[in-house]
């Protein structure tokens, strides 16, 4: 059977970034981008003040006090129409162009406008310090220049991208797309959530689960809803599925009398990449691919247990769906901690086991196991913030281990 990270690198080996698309800049945060992006101005435009005050030649103030004829006002989004000469200033406000001749700002709170006489206002001035050339002054292009390169291709937008897409004037950009995940609850004993179940049904919690994975993930879920665990209806909604880039099937994947789900596959075209992987939870995980007219498709049929889909979706379709976005840090972050409580770990597969994490100050991560019922106990997960990663074998894990932590995405 293949260890977690052997059936990853066979996933990862079959994940392709999506051809580049152009959309709207305001709808790509958290797109990876797909082309280099010039700025078509100059950052600032203008030699701007950074501060409101007064723009004076910089020697008049080289004992710190000086008596200034204003020559006029110049606010944000106007601009300046007198050269300042020695003897002279012009009011300005933060952000304006800096008038011709001046050399320097100085802060409106080290002023003091007197009574103007007529048509002659005057400002007399009084720093700590003589002036210096250039101060409170942010220089025409210091932030960028017309033609210069300010994001790269393959940058995964951030709001701050998207302000700087902004600021070059650029509303579309070509970007590397969502890919479309179908999501398909495969099990007689299924009905949907709005439903009371009946003697020995449950409600389909995964559909819901999974499309909000696939969602948190960066991509689009389509949900498909309930296929019953017969091959014609499973035929239908897999051939359905299969117009996403991934499908993702829960159930119907382990060794049960009703567990179709990999049979149809090879029906319908779809090549087993593997099926099994060391893990718990998670072992009967089943992954193909299929190389469709509008591209290759990637299917995972995912064990039916709550907690075992949501771990193999964390664990193997998250970083298929980054590769796919062009992302290479999908995956779960991972931490080492101190454990908490003792652990008996048994079995000869490795366990994820749900965890509570907390940054305690001085003593680093530390981590607690949950008490938790198994797979099938999706609830207790509700307190879990993590996945403590315990090796195979029989052994007691004492408080005080070090323990591989994989940490749960937070809402977003
Ligand atoms: P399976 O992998 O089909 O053998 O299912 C394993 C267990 O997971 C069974 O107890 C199922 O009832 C349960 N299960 C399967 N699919 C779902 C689902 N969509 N939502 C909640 N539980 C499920
Ligand atoms: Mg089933």
């Amino acid at each position: 059977m293949l260890s977690v990270d052997e059936a990853l690198e066979l996933v990862l080996g079959q994940a392709a970034r999506c051809a580049a698309t152009s959309c709207q800049s305001a709808d790509a945060l958290g797109l990876v981008l797909a082309e280099d992006v010039a700025s078509d101005i100059d950052s600032p435009p203008h030699d701007k003040s950074l501060v409101d005050g007064y723009a004076i030649v910089v020697e008049d103030l080289a004992t710190g006090h000086a008596e200034l004829d204003v020559l006029e006002e110049v606010t944000a989004g106007a601009v300046p129409t007198r050269v300042v000469g020695r003897g002279q200033a012009t009011r300005i406000m933060t952000g304006a162009p800096l008038p011709e001749g001046a050399t320097g700002v100085v802060m409106i709170e080290t002023t003091q406008l007197l009574g103007s006489d007529g048509e002659r206002a005057r400002v007399r001035i009084a720093t700590t310090r003589p002036a210096a050339v250039g101060q409170n002054i942010m220089r025409r292009a210091s932030s960028m220049r017309a033609g210069q390169r300010v994001l790269s291709s393959g940058t995964r937008l951030r709001a701050i991208e998207l302000g700087v897409l902004a600021e070059v004037g650029r509303t579309q950009v070509s970007v590397v797309p969502r890919p479309t995940v179908a999501v398909l609850s495969t099990g007689n004993e299924l009905v949907p959530p709005a439903q009371v179940p009946g003697a020995g049904q449950i409600r389909n919690s995964n559909g819901t689960l999974l499309a909000a994975c696939a969602r948190a993930a960066g991509a689009v879920p389509v949900e498909l809803g309930v296929a019953r665990d017969e091959e014609s209806a499973l035929r239908e909604a897999i051939g359905l599925g299969l117009q996403s880039d991934v499908l993702v099937i829960s159930g119907g994947v382990s060794a049960g009398v009703l567990d179709p789900v990999p049979s149809v596959m090879s029906e319908l075209g779809v090549r087993q990449v593997f099926h099994k992987v060391q893990l718990k939870p998670g072992k009967p995980l089943w992954f193909g691919t299929l190389d469709h007219a509008q591209g290759r498709r990637l299917v995972f049929g995912l064990p039916g247990n709550p907690v075992s889909s949501l771990v193999c979706f964390e664990l193997f379709v998250r970083p298929a769906l980054g590769k796919l976005m062009g992302n290479s840090d999908a995956a779960l972050a991972e931490v080492w901690a101190t454990l908490q409580t003792e652990y008996r770990h048994r079995g000869d597969r490795p366990t994820c086991h749900p965890a509570r994490l907390v940054a305690a100050e001085e003593r680093g991560w530390t981590v607690e196991p949950l008490r938790w019922q198994g797979s099938g106990d999706l609830r207790t997960l509700v307190e879990a913030n993590a996945l403590a990663c315990f090796p195979a074998g029989d052994r007691v894990h004492a408080p005080g281990d070090r323990v591989r932590v994989l940490r749960l995405p937070a809402a977003q």
